[in-house]
């Protein structure tokens, strides 16, 4: 198939769009970002590469560091992982605090983000927040094969002024017994890891870790991308997982900076942007241009 072509119309499709949800607000130098943009690139198990669109423009990954992060506590802890946090979905927003009360500080999973300051402060333990900081950035640049991406130092630094919220988590876990470092270290390393930035184009590339197939980068062994998948596929879209594996079918890790990492296994690795989010915290667009690229593709792992 033509996939530029699917691309570019894709990319045409989504500039006339006029709903398309709203720039998170919470972290002030999110709200700064352009709603108009739209971007998507394709990264196929062949090598070919594919973007249009805003796909060469950085955004602030966010909620999509969790991907590498779960990726490099795996790699440290295996399977003793689990026993500081769940892998089912949580049915409720990605910042919510309601049930870490009722299950005692254990987060639901991963990518939510209790679940996400445990599985940094997992990485943290018995190192300081620059050396997890510089693995990490070695992990995503070692992926995409690009040793320009970096942190964003004024993302970092708005969020750790007004991460109340993820503060408030960690501390509650804290009660628990479920940090091991200080609150204040794992906060500040997760701002920072949220605040790398990416292009489609380096997200597609970095993501291709988790394909399966051709020579992309071998980081992880194939018994644990399928876990990683498997995740993705039922609580990477938080409260909205269910109604994206409904509508697109491919694993996929949203962040509020309006990215989503998509993999259709054995086939490709897929990042669009667009800040515009829908109520659940998830690209407006994002979802709406991988639903159409998974239709005409065929890639959808249902089909
Ligand atoms: N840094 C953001 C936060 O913790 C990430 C959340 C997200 O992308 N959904 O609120």
């Amino acid at each position: 198939m033509d996939m530029q072509g699917t691309v570019d119309a894709i990319a045409d499709a989504m500039a006339g769009e006029t709903d398309r949800g709203a720039v998170a607000r919470y972290i002030p130098e999110l709200a700064k970002v352009d709603p108009a943009r739209f971007g998507i690139a394709v990264a196929t198990a062949d090598g070919g590469l594919y973007a249009a669109g805003d796909a060469r423009v950085p955004f602030s990954i966010q909620s999509v560091s969790k991907v590498f992060t779960l990726a490099l506590a795996l790699g440290q802890r295996g399977d003793a992982l689990w026993r500081r946090v769940g892998r089912e979905p949580s049915g409720h927003a990605f910042n919510s605090i309601l049930q870490l009360e009722h299950e005692a500080g254990l987060p639901r999973n991963p990518f939510i983000n209790a679940g996400a300051l445990v599985v940094t402060d997992t990485i943290l333990e018995g190192h300081q927040p620059r050396e997890v900081l510089g693995e990490l950035l070695r992990f995503v640049r070692a992926a995409s094969g690009d040793e320009a991406i970096h942190i964003d130092e004024a993302v970092a630094a708005s969020e750790q002024r007004t991460g109340h919220r993820n503060t408030a988590l960690a501390e509650f876990m804290a009660a628990h017994g479920n940090m091991v470092n200080p609150v204040a270290l794992t906060c500040g390393t997760y701002f920072h890891q949220c605040a790398i930035e990416m292009t489609c184009v380096q997200l597609a590339l970095a993501g291709r870790f988790l394909v399966g197939a051709g020579d992309g980068p071998h980081l992880v062994a194939p018994p644990r991308m399928r876990r990683i998948l498997a995740l993705m596929m039922t609580c990477g879209h938080y409260d909205a997982s269910g109604d994206f594996a409904y509508r697109v079918g491919l694993p996929g890790k949203s962040g509020v900076g309006g990215g989503i990492l998509v993999i259709a296994p054995g086939r490709a690795s897929v990042a669009v942007w667009s800040p515009g989010l829908n109520r659940n915290g998830n690209s407006a667009l994002g979802t709406r241009a991988v639903e159409r690229l998974a239709r005409e593709t065929g890639w959808s792992v249902f089909e």
